[in-house]
């Protein structure tokens, strides 16, 4: 069975972004967790979490666990901070000619078709040297799920609707990316 390693990004002393009476580390792990859930209604799938609390895990703990466990793909969850609206996805440099691309281009385009509908911002598909990229072994990808300190982006991140439909998408883009089976 395809092993699916979900990273809710911070927690425990380390919040993330905070914004609009929003932290970072809390919708992280919303949206992953339901995405698990998702992923397990939906097809045949283990769908593993890097915390299922608010707890602080390091960065190099999340890949470590997922390359101990073999995993077939890593999806780790952000939202953006510092000025700005839109989605934007992350992939580790170099890599977009391969497996790791590949994805990236299916998963993003899923993603985007759900904003889209909302008439969010496509920032774009990106490439950058986080450590979650760079110490999994397996294909990985990092989502900065809107902007937590922006208004607009914020009341979004504030709809319990919303959230369902993000982590649905998320979720089908996961799955055509690594081809799961219902
Ligand atoms: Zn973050």
């Amino acid at each position: 069975m395809p092993k699916i390693i979900l990273d809710p990004g911070h927690g425990g002393n380390d919040p993330g972004a905070t914004g609009n009476g929003l932290q970072e580390k809390q919708l992280t792990l919303t949206i992953a967790a339901k995405v698990q859930t998702l992923l397990e209604e939906q097809y045949i799938v283990d769908a593993i979490l890097t915390r299922s609390s608010d707890v602080y895990v390091g960065l190099s703990e999340r890949a470590q666990f997922a390359n101990g466990l073999g995993a077939d793909y890593f999806v780790s969850f952000h939202h953006n901070a510092g000025g700005g609206t839109g989605f934007e996805s992350y992939i580790y440099p170099g890599t977009s000619g391969t497996e790791t691309g590949r994805r990236q281009d299916v998963v993003h385009a899923e993603i985007m078709k759900f904003y889209a509908g909302y008439g969010l911002r496509d920032r774009g598909q990106k490439e950058a040297n986080f450590a979650v990229l760079r110490e999994t072994a397996m294909p990985a990808i990092l989502l900065e799920n809107l902007f937590i300190d922006h208004s607009g982006d914020a009341s979004y991140l504030k709809n319990p609707t919303f959230i369902q439909g993000l982590s649905q998408a998320v979720a089908s883009g996961i799955a055509k990316a690594v081809n799961l089976q219902p």
